[in-house]
């Protein structure tokens, strides 16, 4: 155990070095962010403002909301939700540790919510909780930790609607969820997918290129045409936009494992530009090329290039 701690550290450390002023979001000001809810049917909504996508269920006896923006902006979250239901808000769901998703935990358990994660995100938060450079601004009180945690599904059963949270391991993070509103057919995925522009991964904490990849057949294989996908960032999408960016990421997995094949240095590899052709549809919002570069190189020099160079 303090061994994996170590090792995922001196990793955390490499990734900062490899992209030390990259790997900060800038904040905005948050008097100026305003949310917008976009109704996608059947009592699910979508909320953004600064920060992941936020879903929200709204039924009988409940709103039921996955993830949450930044703590700044819970105010004006819950001001648009009651713009949409009188209900109160009862079941948070993080689906996983990233500050932009969850960081208005206290704030929502303080007005009555529960928090649900996967255990192995609880266990990442309560970590970046005793870590200084972890999630600075979220503090160390017990109600920013998920009260419900699961292993390898729940269900909800919610006025008209059933929700499944799902567990996927180890795309994002080691700790995703995956939430299936069954009635609306709508799927939130969390940052394991962005709609339009290159992924994070989070290698240090359990992401993988090559099992997004692979997520990325599931999840269409449990779409049908009409599905509404909410990405983690980005607008609403569907299966096909969500094959198209399998593609690509496909593209960039076999430049970079051809380029450590060749022995290429993370800064030769960076130089040589790889992606050039692929920024102007993927890489102006949020992840650049480089970042994205250091983050497959990471991945595939400390796992392996498990597949076979194509
Ligand atoms: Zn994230």
């Amino acid at each position: 155990m303090i061994f994996r701690q170590i090792a995922a550290w001196a990793l955390v450390l490499v990734t900062l070095i490899a992209f030390p002023a990259k790997a900060q979001i800038e904040l905005p000001d948050w008097e100026t962010v305003k949310i917008s809810t976009e109704n996608l049917g059947h009592g699910v909504y979508m909320l953004q403002g600064f920060g992941g996508n936020i879903g929200a269920y709204v039924g009988q006896g409940g709103v039921f909301l996955v993830d949450n923006e930044y703590a700044p902006l819970s105010a004006k979250i819950m001001a648009a939700l009651s713009a949409i239901s009188d209900q109160p808000v009862r079941f948070v769901v993080n689906t996983h540790w990233h500050r932009d998703h969850r960081g208005g935990n206290e704030n929502f358990v303080n007005a009555g919510a529960m928090i649900i994660a996967h255990d192995e995100t609880r266990r990442i938060m309560a970590l970046a909780q005793q870590t200084p450079d972890m999630q600075s601004e979220i503090g160390p009180s017990i109600q920013n930790l998920p009260a419900i945690t699961y292993d390898k599904a729940m269900t909800f059963h919610l006025g008209e609607e059933i929700i499944e949270v799902r567990y996927v391991p180890n795309v994002h993070t080691s700790g995703d969820s995956l939430v299936i509103f069954k009635n609306a057919n709508i799927i939130q995925t969390g940052d394991m997918y962005f709609n339009g522009f290159y992924p994070f991964i989070d290698v240090p904490f359990g992401g993988s290129i090559d099992n997004m990849i692979a997520f990325y057949d599931d999840l269409y294989a449990l779409a049908d045409a009409d599905t509404k996908i909410i990405p983690g960032h980005g607008s609403v999408a569907n299966r096909e936009d969500v094959r198209a960016y399998q593609n690509m990421l496909k593209v960039v997995r076999t430049r970079v494992s051809r380029a450590i094949a060749k022995g290429l240095s993370l800064e030769d590899l960076n130089a040589a530009k790889p992606l050039a052709d692929l920024d102007p549809e993927w890489g102006d919002n949020l992840i650049t090329a480089d970042w994205l570069l250091n983050m497959v190189y990471a991945d595939l020099t400390t796992h392996g290039m498990k597949a076979a160079v194509k």
